[in-house]
């Protein structure tokens, strides 16, 4: 196997990085993109025994890193955060070619973010704390110590994006990382190995394998050294996670799919709503705050859905590499025939189809809505990951209300109104990580993110990174005696 490839002209290299080394497997798997299926490289298709030693690596990297001083660790996330930066252009264009999700959104959103996340966690670090107290004299002192090594997990659809909100603040921590990315996307979290090495980031304490989970996701998820288990990915893969972690109680937090609504009420700026649902068909539909259940009060609904026919009419779908491009391709030939599956089997339940229903050439999936679904059918309960709405129509708050909340996902939830008190209600009443009235993917670090029910488990952001990522401890000290401030 060759070490390295070239991708729109960046070098990057196809083995694990573990204990600051580059180290090949016997195996590899083919990387392909999804703009037009062409083979990028063969990539290290890692196993067992690549897994025990990242977790090995990471495990005797953990004490130096565990003491090295906060502001040590914020300066050299400072300083990989100033190594993205500098490579915007090529992770985004690298990334555009191994997800195909557009080049404009990596360039200008997505890779800027991946900076913003290693600054974020540094300098939340800094400032993470809690004021003693005291009870009966005693002194209660609450620190956030580092747990030991962290196996994260990540999906493909925001490879690099996803990672990073999970190695920043496990870094900052003062925990090391063996991080696995999905072998749909495997290439940036490789760049983002030399960005960190480059940074000065010690050896072992950022590992990097590659693979099918299937074959080197178990030896990671149950191994006995690692203290906690970051995963975002489907519902399917988080129970086999769960089950693996069981054999250490291994503490596990989970971001999983959604099947999120998006409610528009009479009372809406009909424009607004429409664009809204309009932009749920980014990244081709494969988001999972996606909130790819609309719906529309009755009284409304035949003026929105011409409205919306006619916006979607106006989206290009193309190579996610030109910058008038809205829509790109789906990730991978499995993916577009689960996407149509799901869309056939509606329209032969009685769907009715809008707009698209039908693939295009390539790896492309033309924007869809559906009608005529009821609230049982598959297409309103089950996750799609592709550009396809469904739209189903509320007589009064208590029916929004009700679809909205009735399938097995929480994790997001949109609604157009223009009645303060109207969103108030609403919003009190739906079950969900993150509501937004009159707005969609607005996302600050300081949030909690994450999902309810089959949505996920536990919350990612500011305080609540660290208090997963830490072993959380007080401790009490005496009236008069010593305490050690650390
Ligand atoms: P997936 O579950 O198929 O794969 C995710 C990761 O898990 C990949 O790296 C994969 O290699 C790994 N994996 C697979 N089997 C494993 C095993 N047995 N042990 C350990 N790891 C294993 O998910 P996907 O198709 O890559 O991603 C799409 C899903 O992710 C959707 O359901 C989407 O909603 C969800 N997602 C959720 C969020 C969120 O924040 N809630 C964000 C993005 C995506």
């Amino acid at each position: 196997m060759s070490s390295a490839i070239t991708v729109a002209g960046v070098r990057v290299d196809t083995r694990h990085w573990i204990g600051g080394e580059r180290v090949a497997s016997a195996g590899t798997f083919t990387d392909h993109s999804p703009i037009d299926g062409g083979v990028l490289g063969e990539i290290a298709r890692g196993g067992p025994a690549e897994a025990e030693a990242a977790v090995a690596a990471a495990r005797a990297a953990f004490p130096a890193w565990a003491a090295t001083p906060r502001a040590e660790r914020a300066r050299i996330l400072h300083a990989i955060a100033d190594g993205v930066d500098k490579r915007v252009e090529e992770l985004a264009i690298v990334e555009t070619t191994d997800n195909g999700a557009l080049l404009r959104s990596h360039r200008h959103g997505v890779m800027p973010r991946v900076a913003h996340n290693f600054r974020f966690f540094a300098d939340w670090l800094l400032k993470l704390d809690h004021e003693d107290f005291e009870t009966r004299g005693h002194t209660n002192h609450v620190t956030w110590d580092p747990a030991g090594p962290c196996v994260l997990i990540t999906p493909w659809n925001a490879p690099l994006m996803l990672a990073t909100w999970k190695v920043a603040p496990a870094l900052a921590a003062g925990n090391t990382v063996v991080l696995k990315p999905a072998e749909w996307s495997p290439l940036t979290a490789s760049l983002l190995a030399d960005i960190a090495a480059e940074a000065g980031l010690p050896a072992g304490v950022l590992n990097v394998v590659q693979g099918y989970g299937s074959e080197i996701g178990d030896a990671l998820t149950s191994h006995p050294d690692v203290r906690r288990i970051s995963f975002t990915g489907s519902v399917p893969t988080a129970k086999r996670i769960a089950a693996s972690a069981a054999a250490n109680l291994t503490p596990l937090s989970l971001e999983l799919g959604g099947k999120s609504p998006l409610l528009v009420f009479a009372d809406a700026d009909l424009d607004l709503a429409v664009d809204l649902a309009v932009e749920q068909f980014d990244n081709a539909g494969q988001v999972c705050l996606a909130a790819t259940r609309i719906l529309v009060e009755e009284t409304v609904a035949e003026e929105f859905t011409r409205r919306f026919t006619e916006k979607a009419g106006t989206l290009k779908q193309g190579d996610p590499r030109d910058e008038a491009t809205d829509i790109g391709p789906n990730i991978h030939p499995r993916q577009l025939e689960k996407i149509d599956g799901f869309v056939q089997r509606a329209v032969a339940a009685g769907a009715r189809t809008v707009v698209g229903g039908h693939r295009r050439d390539g790896q492309y999936y033309a924007p869809t809505l559906l009608t005529d679904v009821d609230q049982d059918a598959e297409i309103v309960q089950e996750e799609v990951f592709g550009p396809v709405l469904t739209l189903q129509t509320f007589a009064d708050e208590e029916e929004a209300v009700r679809l909205a909340n009735g399938t097995r996902f929480a994790l997001a939830a949109t609604v157009a109104t223009g009645d303060p008190e109207r969103a108030e209600r609403v919003t009190g009443r739906l079950v969900a990580g993150t509501v937004w009235v009159n707005c969609f993917f607005v996302r600050d670090l300081r949030a909690p993110f994450g999902g309810s029910r089959l949505s996920g488990v536990g919350r990612e952001g500011g305080t609540w990174s660290f208090d997963f990522y830490c072993d959380v401890k007080n401790t009490v000290t005496a009236p008069g005696g010593w305490r050690d401030h650390g």
